[in-house]
């Protein structure tokens, strides 16, 4: 057995009785600098005198010994340390609702002990960001938002959701249809998952396909804030094109994509 030092996330909490906690850990390894997902126990945190029960909470970002026993799918907690709570974030219920989804998703998207450096890191800026954000240090990017009539959390999760599922490899070469490999031009038809035929490959291709597959190159190419702006440029070129409508019709369609790839609909704050 051996005492492993990290920090990471808790990406999901299961109360088990007798003041004990189960965690789903989404960690950096301080020795070996992987990144993985474990499943700890922590003893007696929920009765404990001297520690606090909100270091256990979904979203925080703690730091954690644990005891490693190879070959066992759970591991004990040796001591546990809160590093950030993510309070501008959850001190607001809503806020803490969009949080927790993005949370959840990351965890059914990740599988236990794989190394998952790109997810972690995702996971890792997006939290900070969004923090920042919520804490009114971002202003500028808070009148583009506004001058966009598109709720923060709308682009955060599309672009989060582009991401992830880039990373885990669900998303192909969306500037080539799937079929016939040619460049896709001004109509495409986005097929199950994230694949888009060309119009002569499929004839019910269309103009909103194209745009959606537009905005997840912007996603795909850019960071947060200069995709905002650049979606801005992009749909302020489209004409008849209602902004709010358009970019919530793609959202249902991400959310269609992810149970599917699933295979169950994401559901909020089950356990
Ligand atoms: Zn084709």
């Amino acid at each position: 057995m051996q005492i492993k030092k990290a920090i990471g996330f808790i990406l999901r909490k299961t109360d088990i009785g007798e003041g004990n906690v189960m965690i789903d850990a989404f960690l950096k390894d301080l020795q070996d600098l992987t990144y993985s997902k474990y499943k700890l126990k922590i003893f007696g945190i929920l009765k404990s005198k001297k520690r606090n029960p909100i270091v256990v909470e979904i979203g925080n970002y703690i730091s954690v010994d644990f005891y490693y026993k190879e070959n066992s799918e759970i591991h004990n907690v040796k001591e546990i340390n809160l590093i950030e709570r993510f309070y501008d974030i959850k001190k607001d219920y809503e806020n803490f609702y969009h949080f927790s989804k993005i949370i959840q998703i990351t965890n059914l998207m990740t599988r236990f002990e794989k190394d998952l450096k790109e997810i972690y890191e995702l996971l890792y800026y997006a939290s900070f960001f969004i923090q920042n954000y919520l804490e009114n240090s971002k202003q500028e990017l808070k009148s583009l938002l506004e001058s966009m009539e598109v709720s923060f959390w709308d682009l955060i999760f599309l672009f989060y959701m582009v991401r992830l599922l880039n990373i885990s490899g669900y998303v192909g070469d969306v500037e080539k249809c799937s079929s016939c490999g040619q460049k896709i031009q001004e109509k495409a038809k986005w097929q199950e998952s994230m694949y888009f035929l060309c119009e002569q490959c499929d004839l019910t291709a269309n103009r909103n396909d194209f745009f959606y597959k537009e905005i997840i190159l912007l996603i795909l190419k850019n960071k947060f804030i200069n995709f905002v702006y650049k979606l801005k440029e992009f749909l302020v070129k489209q004409k008849n094109i209602e902004m709010s409508e358009f970019l919530e019709r793609m959202m249902n369609k991400m959310n269609l994509i992810t149970s599917d790839l699933l295979e169950r609909p994401i559901k909020l704050f089950s356990d």
